[in-house]
């Protein structure tokens, strides 16, 4: 049936400015990484969106490589989108990135000015949208002058394909010069893309400071370690879990390693009476330079139930400390 979007939707989510930009991001957004390519089940992937923007996450991650197949979360979004959020575009924050393998040949991966612009063009298409709100370099290329990458970043806002512009997976020093370029191009860079969780602490090694000083939003991607940080692993490896299929991004000997914190961490969770995976995203939240959460889902109920860690937000010295010892 035709979708209308929850009257109340704006009453309950945070909104964070992105670094020192005009741009409010949701406190929790989601992204299309998994869940949503031809492999999966559309309609649920429907659900997850509907249900995302009547909680008020108003940011759409994506990526052209997306899938499986790539491209295929771009597309079924495009379907989506279609059908149920055109009316509400305006009100939609949507990303997309390119910098991993697209397609064959010398031009369809890393970080040439061929790559990007191509490949936006290709997303756009994809999705039938006209611009993206924000499009992202994926990764860092050791082999294309930074120059290039941000030159071609830069023309992309000119042409009016993208309104602001990100990086991903960048280190400190990268992000710098990347910064610096950009403002001499009056780019508007606003986002930089980084894993974060209990388990992957390594953006606050510098690359916080070096948001901070640039006056950059920090978008933390991955927060629940693709799913440890929840209570589903605890009595075994679900048949239906990301380590329990066939994904190379998590698998079982990964979260056997880790499952003496996960009970830890759930023990406290318990102890705050909340669930172990709207603490570990409450825990990121704490960061002043993190905009936003973006978090994935494999259900509606899972973003539900991720959605109230807002409702937990507060840490005591001692909790805090418990954790560092914990996840140490
Ligand atoms: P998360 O760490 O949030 O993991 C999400 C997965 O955890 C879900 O798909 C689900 O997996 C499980 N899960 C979520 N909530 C619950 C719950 N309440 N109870 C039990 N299980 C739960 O993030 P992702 O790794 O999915 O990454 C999020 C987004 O970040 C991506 O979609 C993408 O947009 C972005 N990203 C960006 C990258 C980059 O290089 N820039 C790299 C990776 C991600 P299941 O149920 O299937 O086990």
């Amino acid at each position: 049936e035709s979708y209308l979007a929850h009257d109340a939707r704006y009453d309950s989510m945070t909104y964070n400015r992105s670094g020192k930009s005009g741009v409010q991001l949701p406190a929790l957004s989601i992204g299309l990484w998994h869940n949503f390519g031809f492999v999966d089940d559309i309609n649920n992937g429907r659900a997850i969106l509907r249900t995302a923007f009547d909680l008020g996450i108003t940011h759409f991650d994506l990526a052209n490589n997306y899938g499986p197949p790539a491209g295929s979360a771009e597309k079924n979004f495009g379907t989506i989108f279609k059908q149920d959020f055109k009316s509400y575009r305006d009100e939609l924050f949507i990303a997309t990135k390119a910098g991993y393998g697209m397609w064959p040949g010398p031009y369809g991966d890393f970080g040439s000015r061929k790559y990007l612009i191509s490949s936006l063009d290709q997303s756009l298409k994809r999705m039938g949208l006209d611009y993206v709100d924000i499009f992202y370099h994926h990764r860092p290329d050791p082999d294309t002058p930074l120059e290039e990458t941000m030159g071609a970043l830069a023309d992309i806002v000119r042409q009016g394909k993208a309104l602001y512009v990100g990086i991903s997976n960048y280190q400190p020093a990268e992000t710098e010069k990347a910064a610096k370029m950009l403002k001499s191009m009056n780019v508007p860079f606003i986002l930089h893309q980084a894993s974060y969780s209990m388990f992957n602490r390594w953006v606050e090694n510098g690359l916080l400071d070096t948001l901070q000083n640039n006056g950059l939003g920090c978008i933390a991607f991955s927060p629940l370690a693709q799913g440890m940080l929840t209570d589903k692993y605890l009595k075994g490896i679900p048949k239906d879990s990301r380590a329990g299929g066939d994904s190379v991004f998590l698998n079982a000997n990964t979260v056997n390693n880790h499952i003496e914190k996960i009970q830890k961490l759930n023990t406290l969770a318990q102890e705050r009476g909340h669930k172990l995976s709207q603490m570990a995203i409450a825990w990121i939240l704490r960061q002043q330079q993190v905009a936003s959460v973006l978090i994935g889902a494999s259900s509606a109920n899972q973003l539900k139930e991720n959605a109230k860690a807002l409702n937990c937000l507060e840490f005591s010295d001692t909790e805090l400390k418990l954790i560092d010892k914990i996840i140490s």
